[in-house]
């Protein structure tokens, strides 16, 4: 099982996801021409999309699951309250379903929507995702345990947030329960996760007013590196750049992980 996330943040989200027998999208918040393109960055287009899976029904995860559907007939899986607008089959949360060689489970995260992480298998190596959500309390890590590879919501510097341009009334919203993942509470969840597996951490969501990739993966490998876990791959998705494939699964060898992020020969940022 690979994965890449194809673009995050308020702008749009869609993560590929592949197994040996096909691929599939989470959240598909862009156009279906943008999908497109960013497909073709990590060589694959949308002929090898069997199903997309919706996390919530907030735009910047579903605008583009209309015209997939137009298009190429895929199908779209949802827990309930996420997706009935979008026609989509309606999965229990908590009970694995199969899709694209893949068992998934949908379980339910808090946010101001009715909002689900999700967890895939391909029977021996684990992904959990959970990229909008304004708590991480015990249950959801608990069903996050155990995963090889997760992708967490790290939206915002706390104190960037405080003092940035925002209203009062969005600040409250955005730090409150129902709304989105701090930087630091990231990297209290990547503690937390740390011993049970994990191998690679991809930082999700980041805001570009209140966030930025090296704010978000210093502040989390920082906190890991300090408990003895600075072998876990930390790396930030990005709005409009797919990830590099993740291998699920790949062993931690690298003694000390330094991360370097070059779009086309350009170094985003780098974080030792
Ligand atoms: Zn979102
Ligand atoms: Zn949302």
């Amino acid at each position: 099982m690979r994965l890449s996330v194809l673009s995050s943040g308020s702008s749009g989200n869609a993560t590929y996801i592949e197994s040996v027998e096909g691929g599939l999208l989470v959240d598909a918040g862009l156009p279906c021409r943008r999908i497109e393109s960013l497909l073709a960055h990590i060589g694959r287009s949308l002929d090898d999309i069997g199903a997309v899976l919706v996390t919530h029904g907030h735009a910047d995860h579903t605008s583009g699951v209309r015209s997939l559907v137009r298009e190429r007939g895929v199908e779209v899986f949802a827990a309930p309250g996420a997706g009935e607008r979008l026609g989509a089959t309606r999965v229990p949360p908590e009970e694995a379903f199969e899709v694209c060689g893949l068992s998934a489970t949908f379980f339910e995260v808090p946010h101001d929507s009715l909002t689900y992480g999700l967890r895939l298998s391909d029977g021996e190596r684990d992904v959990a995702m959970a990229t909008d959500l304004g708590e991480a309390g015990p249950e959801v890590l608990r069903r996050m345990r155990g995963a090889d590879t997760v992708v967490l919501e790290a939206n915002h510097d706390p104190v960037w947030l405080r003092g940035g341009p925002y209203s009062a009334r969005l600040k409250r919203r955005i730090s409150s329960r129902d709304g989105h993942l701090s930087n630091r509470q990231a990297a209290e969840a990547a503690l937390a996760l740390a011993p049970h597996g994990l191998k690679d951490l991809v930082l999700a969501h980041l805001s570009k007013t209140n966030n930025s990739p090296a704010r978000a993966c210093g502040t989390v490998h920082k906190a890991l590196r300090e408990a003895g876990h600075g072998t876990i791959r930390v790396r930030a998705a990005i709005a409009g750049h797919p990830t590099p494939w993740v291998e699920v699964g790949t062993p931690l060898e690298i003694p000390e992980y330094l991360y370097r992020y070059a779009v086309e020969g350009r170094q985003l940022f780098e974080i030792e």
